[in-house]
């Protein structure tokens, strides 16, 4: 590996900004601050200067840089509409409280753990928790005061929120039903498990070019084309089960699909790996423009044979095996519903609406799981939640006390396919807002489209983003809706959405169509997802897939 402070390679050219070709000079304001200081520092200034002096002391740098490498950012300021009636400094948005991340790599949480974060959110957070699609869970109205008291409590119980933000190695995403699943080729839980212990606050990986998003599974289920580095499980036929190797996904502003490596990885060189191409970005990822220093664009202009052949001869030291690529689901797995287990016990999988839970709903769960003695419980990258190990003769039970905490185990196909990122409630970022919106148009739907559910065979996916980031994945989705302003029948400035059709992962794996003039206002968009579904339910064949 590579050492972060003594590149190897020092030819000049002017190029993207590379440590590896002997750009070490801060290009932008964002390496500066990361030279400045490595974003893992902040933790002790919080616990011996900030929490006690309060929000007015934190050093700026600190405050919109540094403190993401502990999950936290500040939350927007309640009121503030996103710069449609005023000029905006980024001061303005910024509240004297917190969102902050709890990273929960494979989203695998004891019942303990979830009680003990449910019970935070309701001590310290107004009972807030969001389920992120990376298996996160995210808490609003955390006072500066009160994190060093979050991250003993959570790390009394092995949970941390270090790295959950930032220019880092972020969560690791797993397979939900990793262990238990009848169907799964390998168990992915060891390399999470080794990487998150080997690697994460390692300031070996604690500046790169951008944030790096990871997932291993043993199945299809963590949208492994989108994300940095995937491992997904695979046989190979001389082999055994492993892991095929995916690099350079991402959404938002130009998205793109993971390409294959076309090598086959085992289970115990998984970390190896991992940190092999993570080191590749951190020499070689671009750092000039931070719109472009995601991996993907990396990927993209050396294509995935030479990022391979780098990796093998700069990084490894040796050849990795070929190997063949992964099933391809024919649709999204998102465990939903009561499934049997590799034991003969089953899992219950459940769906809030957008992944908006809260503290005493995470507790309740935990006190349901425990009361049919299962002690494991999963986040998913969909936002829904799974109560593992569940005894047959239990199940009925724990399926209807979840119900009654809003969590539904047969829910409608909106309700299921449905996600929204945080939105202009909480984000700075956003524009529009997502959450309530999507709630309401769950409960539009399930009025309006009563008639045509039994139609489809796959649920419709709808998935709402508050500004063209892509927190909620709007790209591969069905109907993607990306927050903007819009101009209404009667020329008003009003929240709306561009539209993004037939995106899709798996077989449909490829980006929604963006239409241009295709854009609703948001008290038009459960009417025109309506007409839409309507329409794609009359006129579709047997089977089709409103990707297709
Ligand atoms: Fe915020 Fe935009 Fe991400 Fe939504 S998509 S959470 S508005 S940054």
């Amino acid at each position: 590996m590579v050492p972060p402070t003594a590149p190897t390679r020092t030819k000049r050219r002017r190029g993207e900004g590379q440590w590896a070709l002997g750009h070490r000079e801060p290009l932008n304001p964002n390496e500066r601050s990361k030279k400045d200081d490595d974003g893992l520092n902040v933790r002790a200034r919080i616990e011996t200067i900030y929490a006690h002096a309060g929000f007015d002391s934190i050093d700026p740098a600190d405050l919109r840089g540094r403190f993401r490498w502990f999950g936290l950012y500040t939350q927007r300021r309640p009121g503030i509409d996103g710069g449609r009636t005023a000029v905006l400094e980024p001061e303005d948005l910024d509240d004297r409280y917190f969102m902050l991340r709890v990273r929960i790599d494979g989203g695998q949480l004891t019942t303990e753990q979830l009680r003990v974060v449910g019970e935070l959110s309701q001590n310290y957070a107004r009972d807030t928790a969001d389920i992120t699609d990376r298996q996160n869970i995210q808490y609003h109205w955390i006072r500066i005061e009160d994190v060093p008291t979050l991250w003993e409590r959570l790390e009394a119980v092995g949970l941390s929120t270090t790295e959950a933000c930032g220019d880092t190695p972020r969560v690791v995403l797993g397979s939900p039903v990793a262990g238990i699943a009848a169907d799964e080729v390998i168990d992915g839980t060891p390399a999470i498990n080794e990487i998150k212990r080997r690697f994460i606050g390692d300031k070996a990986f604690s500046n790169l070019p951008r944030k790096f998003k990871s997932a291993i599974s043993g199945l299809p289920d963590v949208a492994h084309e989108v994300n940095d580095v995937s491992f997904v499980g695979v046989v190979h036929p001389e082999h055994g089960p492993g892991f095929d190797v995916w690099v350079g996904g991402g959404l938002s502003t130009n998205p793109m699909i993971a390409k294959r490596l076309g090598a086959w990885v085992p289970l115990d060189e998984v970390p190896d790996v991992w940190a092999g191409i993570i080191s590749i970005f951190r020499d070689y990822g671009y750092r000039r423009l931070r719109h472009r220093a995601r991996i993907k664009f990396l990927v993209n202009d050396w294509g995935a044979e030479r990022f391979r052949e780098v990796l093998e001869t700069e990084y490894l030291g040796r050849r990795l095996i070929d190997g063949p690529a992964p099933d391809v689901p024919a649709v999204p797995v998102d465990h939903i519903g009561v499934h049997k287990q590799q034991d003969g016990r089953y899992y219950v999988g459940v769906a809030p609406v957008a992944g908006r839970v809260s503290g005493s709903t995470l507790v309740g769960v935990a006190k349901a799981a425990e009361r049919i003695g299962s002690r494991r419980v999963r986040l998913t990258p969909q936002q829904k939640l799974v109560v593992l190990d569940v005894e047959e003769s239990e199940v009925d039970s724990l399926v209807a006390e979840l119900d009654k905490l809003g969590l539904a185990a047969h829910p409608s196909p909106w309700r299921r396919a449905t996600m929204a990122c945080t939105g202009i409630e909480f984000c700075k970022l956003a524009i529009v807002e997502t959450k309530a919106r999507a709630a309401t148009l769950v409960a539009e739907l399930e009025e309006r489209l009563a008639d045509v559910q039994s139609t489809l065979d796959t649920p419709v996916s709808v998935h709402l983003n508050g500004c063209p980031n892509s927190c909620a994945r709007i790209q591969v989705a069905d109907i993607g809706l990306k927050g903007q302003i819009v101009t209404d029948t009667e020329g008003r400035q009003v929240e709306g959405f561009q539209v993004h059709l037939g995106g899709g992962l798996g077989l449909d794996a490829g980006f929604g169509r963006k239409l241009r003039g295709l854009k609703v206002t948001a008290d038009e968009l459960p009417d025109y997802v309506e007409r839409i579904v309507r329409r794609f339910s009359a006129q579709r064949n047997d089977g089709e897939r409103f990707a297709q």
